[in-house]
């Protein structure tokens, strides 16, 4: 391109080899490439016991020829820092935005410059891990790699917590009972109202229970709950979590409704307890397996 200055002559020249430009590598950069064909990363050591990747045939720091020993290193390594490319240019490794990195392999002393291909720049950071994403038709060149990639650090795995309970003397009491398939509550003194399960004091006044009931295992659903999520204590999806309140107790307390579809539970509804067989019966709450409608008319709240 002529240039405005007539003093000056300027144009600007290409250089290319069309079909590409045949040169040795050398054994140490051949070395490598041969190995990155076959899907492997290594360096050289250098006399002082440094590892060099990419390989060099001269330590730079010494200026020494390096040895003859090859150390496989990686795949896996480190990001150090990193160019955010916005937006790739032809002959750029990705044609979506990445980084230019440095990466220094597990194994190594040096870095080597490549491409991460972390989708986002705020997934960049110092100290991110990667790992090389092979071509499948390598050929001994750096591309072979074609990016470098994330390791995954995050997995979404389910979680189960499986404990048990001391109860304390009145939960005790009340689930002795439940094993021998029978309700326990308390009446208070002070103020009659009769709780379910069993309590050693009385939560609307304060005094100490003594009077033991039992109660029956037939109630009223008050509230109640559909759940979409999945429960080990629930047979199955959709389920309904209640509120009961037990013929002749005062709070309800909670429990599964099954034996009928769950749009079809409503407040009101008379349930009783079904019970699991006697022989597989333990002092747990399971004892029930959930409160079926009895078939008695809704109850007027
Ligand atoms: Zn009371």
């Amino acid at each position: 391109m002529p240039s405005s200055d007539p003093t000056t002559l300027r144009a600007r020249h290409t250089l290319e080899f069309p079909g590409g430009y045949t040169r040795t590598t050398g054994p140490v950069i051949g070395r490598f490439l041969t190995e990155l064909r076959d899907g492997r990363v290594v360096g050289v050591r250098t006399a002082a016991g440094r590892t060099l990747v990419p390989p060099l045939e001269y330590d730079p720091d010494t200026g020494d020829a390096v040895t003859e020993e090859f150390v496989e290193v990686g795949p896996a390594g480190t990001v150090e820092s990193w160019a955010w490319v916005n937006t790739p240019r032809k002959g750029h490794p990705l044609d979506r935005p990445f980084a230019w990195a440095l990466i220094r392999l597990d194994g190594a002393d040096t870095a080597l410059v490549h491409a991460v291909d972390a989708g986002d720049v705020k997934a960049m950071r110092p100290g991110l891990r990667v790992r090389p994403r092979w071509r499948a038709e390598r050929t001994g060149h750096i591309t072979d790699i074609e990016s470098f990639v994330p390791e995954v650090t995050r997995i979404v795995s389910e979680v189960r917590v499986e404990y048990s309970l001391r109860p304390g003397l009145a939960l005790a009491r009340f689930l002795q009972g439940v094993a021998e398939g029978v309700l326990i509550g308390c009446r208070c003194g002070g103020c009659h109202k009769v709780y379910v399960p069993y309590r050693l004091s009385c939560p609307e006044c304060g005094v100490p229970i003594t009077e033991e009931v039992v109660v029956p295992d037939t109630g009223t659903v008050t509230t109640f709950a559909i759940n979409n999520l999945p429960d080990p204590r629930a047979p199955e999806v959709p389920f309904v979590s209640a509120y009961i309140q037990l013929d002749g107790t005062d709070i309800p307390m909670i429990a599964l409704v099954g034996g009928i579809a769950a749009h079809e539970v409503r407040q009101g509804m008379r349930v009783r307890a079904v019970w699991v067989p006697e022989e597989e019966r333990t002092t747990s709450m399971s004892n029930i397996k959930w409160f079926a409608p009895t078939g008695e008319p809704d109850v007027e709240l």
